[in-house]
């Protein structure tokens, strides 16, 4: 199987195994597991942050930064298509109160500064307290856009002038940092805190940080806990997270390099259709423009030719490039994909 549904399906590597076999570790929850500790300060150092918090999950470490800027009836701006928006089951507003408000996220993944700002409440009675900006990077939904500093930077000064925070939602923030040629601390500079996910393409088993200011980490240990995420003796999955910001970086650009052969295949394809130029990271989406062909057609097509890819709109299925898809295997898919939009039930 070619499985091309998401860079979550990622195994850990040798290494990792290794690691989480001799990891030395402690109660975490007293703050004494010395891998969990390594890790945190790793991280904080990666994306510029005075420190970090090892946490479950993307969905948790998105969930414990609302939480720690926001309180109950607060309310955080958030692009239409994030992921925090779409698919982490309402919990800011299910177990923090926080009001959720939209603006429309454009095709390459950024909020335009001045719908940020109009959606803004003034200081009124009736209104919800604005709070925070959550913005995300690289852009699953917006087909895995990377966001330049120039246009993060653009949101959060507005964001900061009228006194609300901003979180980065940095799931893939390394494939942007790697697409763009830039640190991810520089893209992360104006964040006042940014989560990113140890076991995407970093192939982690399990985990994400959450950064910031030794003040918010400490407030957001506390959410933690709240929420459940006190996990003890972490280090060995800890243990993974070390060797994925060690060893797992830099090969990114080969799954971005394989996005961009599947999406330039694709554009060539008669009955599909995507702008292979928009394609800047690992994530390609595109389009069934034969509307004879459902995307959910298509997909059960490739899964009997061995490759599987999902679909995510009505009229369009994503595939993500990962450790462990090599060149071969996307030229293989390639192949599938051919035969697929041919050949009818
Ligand atoms: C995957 C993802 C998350 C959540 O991560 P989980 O570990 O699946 O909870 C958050 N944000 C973005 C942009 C993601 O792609």
């Amino acid at each position: 199987m070619i499985d091309l549904r998401s860079d979550t399906v990622t195994l850990p590597t040798p290494r990792m195994r290794e690691a989480m076999y001799r990891a030395e570790v402690g109660d975490d929850v007293f703050g004494e597991d010395p891998t969990v500790n390594r890790l945190q300060e790793m991280a904080a150092e990666r994306v510029g942050k005075e420190a970090a918090l090892f946490v479950a999950s993307g969905t948790m470490a998105n969930l414990v930064s609302v939480l720690t800027h926001c309180g109950r009836g607060d309310e955080m701006i958030v692009g239409d298509r994030a992921h925090m928006f779409l698919y982490e089951a309402g919990g800011a507003s299910a177990l923090g109160g926080v009001h959720v408000r939209t603006v429309p996220n454009q095709p390459d993944g950024t909020l335009r500064p001045a719908d940020v700002e109009a959606a803004i409440r003034p200081d009124n009675v009736h209104f919800p307290r604005s709070r925070l900006v959550a913005l995300e990077n690289t852009h699953n939904r917006c087909g895995g856009a990377a966001l330049s500093a120039e246009q993060i930077h653009a949101v959060a000064a507005v964001a900061h002038a009228h006194g609300l925070r901003v979180h980065l939602d940095g799931a893939r923030i390394f494939n942007a940092a790697i697409a763009l040629g830039v640190p991810a601390s520089t893209l992360a500079a104006e964040a006042d805190s940014v989560s990113f996910c140890l076991s995407k393409g970093l192939s982690a088993p399990v985990g994400s940080l959450v950064c910031g200011s030794h003040e918010f980490i400490a407030e957001a240990r506390r959410n933690r806990k709240i929420v459940g995420g006190g996990m003890r003796q972490a280090g060995v999955l800890a243990a993974a997270g070390i060797v994925a910001l060690e060893e797992m970086i830099d090969r990114l650009a080969e799954d971005h390099a394989n996005a961009r052969l599947l999406a330039e295949a694709i554009a060539e394809i008669p009955g599909l259709a995507i702008d292979p130029r928009t394609v800047q990271t690992n994530i390609v989406i595109f389009e069934v423009a034969d509307p004879a062909l459902t995307p959910a057609e298509l997909s059960r097509r490739l899964l009997a030719e061995g490759v599987k890819i999902n679909p995510i709109e009505e009229r369009k299925l994503r595939a993500v490039t990962h450790y462990g898809i090599e060149r071969a295997h996307i030229e293989e898919a390639i192949r599938a994909l051919r035969r697929a939009v041919v050949s009818g039930p």
